[in-house]
């Protein structure tokens, strides 16, 4: 007798449960496949991780139930990269296949959309034919529409009352009904116009030189750092195309939704016309659209997968090139477990299929930056916009003159932007107000002179805790009572608060009674389908003025679009984290490109109560490497990512004593295991309240830890976590490489 295969099997809605199975003998499984166990009394289902061939493990095991998925559903290299993941990020196992695999997929029955067929079997004779002519017409009618048509007709296309002469055609043989699995298209209805590729300038060229280069040799990960409108889409879509040629397939990564509508018609107008079918993968599908496109991949039916971060798991084989546009977007870091960054999974991920990887951005993050300068990632650059349009003339206003001159506080508008708009509207130009108003914590802001209340040993701005009524430091828990007045122009006035997109689009229709304005924030999109359209509007100039947050800030492309005017540049600065002036940086030069995209020369202005500030004086200079080269010594001083990783553990609970106990007891247990400082450098931070100190009527608390080595510092905690059960009542969750401070 052959030895008995056993299967490791992942059980499905708990943290960790691995258990073995048997494979009964003449059932072939291979890691990957989906199937349905046995656990005491219950049945339930798992994903398959490893089949193992150890005769002496194969005793007592229970068999395997049934299979029920017809293929394995993750590719060995995806299994790898979950184990990678979940290692990497702490995360669990389970919380990673669930990440990877649609929802749809991990049910027991088939989600396929289907739809009754009438299909051809066989037609009469001639007699026969001339028989139901005269004595059944309807049969007759009804069989010729499906011969006319090749032989099979969607059933609900031959119309109503049919049943009975269908129910005659079926018995005597001549036609079938049978399901067809129909496939749901998310973008039916568009259509795309075939585009073709564009003479690349000098710039470009050397580009596509490059990745096409490291398709032979086994590269570095390219970060192409090419100013906005540089053409960097292009590059991505001529390197694509050249990888498809060869017969592999491509991954392209965008930021959430706000990219995809555009992006996905440049993309597909691209490759489609070559037979190089593109899926889309975003969170505006519906479950249906998800699993046919996941299913298409994973078919091999189409070889292009376009989406939002979790792309990066896409089913793809044979992968032959993966693209990160706008690589340094926050939303590829996921907020829920399994809390991974996308942008540098793809890494890991293209280091496992051999395949060169591309990181765009106009403002890279400083995690990427920081890899070129330690020679992890090759550099490429693009200085210039490409067909040689001029960047757009950015003019910084400085609110302190505006709010001492106005009688009605806050001051939305000052003159020169209100005076912008009024111009652009008379020549029938397009605007776009930002406004980033983001974040429950709030900074203390005087409106008269710009001074934002800071840490004085950590040179950021300190949060106002409600509660406590105190000014709070999130990284050296420093504390102060809050001002009453302004502590550098004893202004009284210190602002807490803001205002928000809604507020704005109000009053700029009272300013400018006649325009059309609209609004683009996360209110507005929770409809699926209002984002699509709003970008349409405004793209068809429907739209006079656009205002929105972050959502309009990325990678969107409208040529007659010519004033961008940044509302209050300071929100994004004055947030209790230490990539405020990174954030703001990015911010600032992302919406200031979205200006002068076409023929018209652009202009810019933002608003700010802290004109000086670095990040937007190097962003009205267009000047990344300068702000990049300022920012990296100011997180090196403070051991700050990248050069250090940063941990956040969070303990959140209804019993805010237990919270804090149980995140205090982690703590100490962390203090006392900690590993040699001189190999593995870990900073350990202190337990504090979260800046978001209770949410969901729970209370949270955060410890922060920072190590130079994110594998040591990761299994470092994952051993401690492992040996201190946390009570039921306490949530606990792991971060690594954090992006939200809170
Ligand atoms: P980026 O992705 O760097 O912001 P895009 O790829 O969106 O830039 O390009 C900006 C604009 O320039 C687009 O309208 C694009 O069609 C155009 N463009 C790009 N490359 C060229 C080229 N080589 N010649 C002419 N126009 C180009
Ligand atoms: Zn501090």
């Amino acid at each position: 007798m052959p030895p008995s295969e056993t299967a490791k099997v992942l059980i499905d809605g708990v943290g960790e449960l691995i258990f073995d199975y048997l494979i009964p003998q003449g059932v072939t499984v291979e890691a990957g496949y989906r199937v349905k166990v046995p656990i005491q009394h219950r049945r339930v289902l798992g994903t398959v991780i490893r089949i193992s061939t150890d005769e002496s493990s194969s005793h007592n095991l229970k068999p395997i139930l049934e299979i029920i998925s017809d293929e394995p559903l993750l590719t060995e290299k995806l299994l790898q990269l979950a184990e990678w993941l979940s290692a990497y990020y702490c995360a669990p196992l389970e919380h990673v296949i669930r990440t990877m695999l649609p929802a749809s997929l991990r049910k027991e029955r088939s989600f396929d959309k289907s739809q009754k067929v009438v299909e051809l079997i066989k037609l009469p004779d001639e007699e026969e034919l001339l028989k139901l002519e005269k004595r059944a017409r309807r049969q007759h009618e009804l069989l010729m529409t499906v011969s006319n048509s090749g032989g099979a007709v969607a059933q609900r296309l031959l119309g109503t009352g049919v049943s009975s002469p269908l129910k005659a055609l079926v018995d005597k043989g001549y036609v079938r009904v049978a399901d067809e699995v129909v496939k749901r298209d998310p973008d039916a209805g568009d259509s795309f116009l075939p585009s073709q590729a564009l003479t690349l300038n000098e710039e470009q060229e050397v580009a596509l030189k490059r990745i096409l280069e490291a398709a032979q040799e086994q590269a570095k990960p390219f970060l192409l750092a090419g100013v906005t409108g540089s053409g960097k889409t292009e590059v991505y879509l001529q390197a694509a195309d050249a990888v498809l040629r060869t017969g592999k397939t491509v991954i392209i990564l965008v930021p959430e939704i706000a990219l995809t509508p555009q992006t996905v018609r440049r993309f597909k107008s691209r490759f489609d016309q070559y037979n190089h079918p593109v899926a889309v993968l975003h969170s505006d599908l519906s479950a249906g659209e998800r699993h046919d496109e996941w299913k298409r991949l994973r078919a091999g039916d189409a070889v292009v997968a376009i989406g939002a971060r979790s792309a990066v798991f896409a089913p793809l084989e044979n992968v032959g090139l993966i693209v990160v546009d706008e690589e340094h977007e926050t939303s590829y870091k996921q907020e829920s477990s399994p809390r991974y960054q996308a942008r540098d999974l793809a890494v890991v991920r293209a280091h496992m299929e051999g395949c060169p990887i591309v990181l765009g951005s106009a403002t890279p993050s400083l995690e990427s930056w920081h890899n070129v300068q330690r020679g992890k990632y090759e550099l490429i650059k693009i200085d210039k916009r490409a067909d040689d349009q001029s960047m757009p003339r950015i003019r910084i206003i400085d609110m302190r003159t505006e709010a001492r001159k106005a009688e009605v506080k806050p001051v939305i508008f000052s003159e020169k932007l209100r005076e912008a708009i009024r111009m652009r509207l008379e020549i029938k130009e397009q605007t776009i107000l930002f406004l980033n108003r983001r974040g429950f914590s709030r900074s203390a802001l005087c409106p008269s002179c710009g001074h934002a209340v800071q840490c004085p040993h950590c040179s950021l701005s300190l949060t106002y805790h409600r509660k406590d009524d105190r000014m709070v430091c999130h990284l050296c828990q420093y504390m102060s009572i809050p001002p009453k007045k302004c502590p550098e122009c004893h202004d009284p006035s210190i602002l807490f608060a803001g205002y928000g997109t809604e507020k704005v689009q109000e009053i700029t229709q009272k300013l400018f009674p006649k325009a059309k304005v609209a609004r683009l924030d996360a209110d507005i999109t929770r409809r699926k389908g209002a984002l699509k359209e709003a970008l349409e509007d405004f793209r068809k100039h429907k739209t006079d003025i656009l205002i929105g947050t972050q959502m309009i800030a990325k990678g969107l492309h409208f040529p007659t679009v010519t004033l961008v005017g940044v509302l209050n540049a300071d929100l994004s600065l004055h947030t209790p984290d230490f990539r405020a002036s990174e954030r703001t940086f990015q911010l600032l030069t992302q919406v200031a490109g979205r200006s002068g995209r076409g023929p018209l020369e652009g202009e810019v202005i933002i608003q700010t109560f802290t004109p000086h500030a670095p990040s937007i004086q190097y962003a009205r200079h267009h000047d990344y490497y300068g702000f990049a080269e300022q920012e990296m010594e100011f997180r090196k001083g403070f051991s700050y990512p990248p050069s250090y990783h940063m941990i956040v553990l969070l303990a959140a609970s209804k019993n805010e004593k237990l919270a804090q106990l149980t995140l205090e007891t982690i703590h100490t247990r962390l203090k006392e295991k900690l590993p040699d400082r001189e190999r593995f450098p870990i900073i350990l931070g202190e337990v504090l309240p979260a800046p978001l100190e209770k949410s969901h009527d729970e209370f949270r608390y955060q410890l922060l830890l920072r190590g130079a080595n994110p594998r040591v510092t990761s299994q470092f905690i994952k051993s401690v976590l492992d040996r201190n059960p946390i009570p039921p009542e306490v949530r606990l969750t792991c971060d690594v490489d954090a992006y939200d401070m809170g």
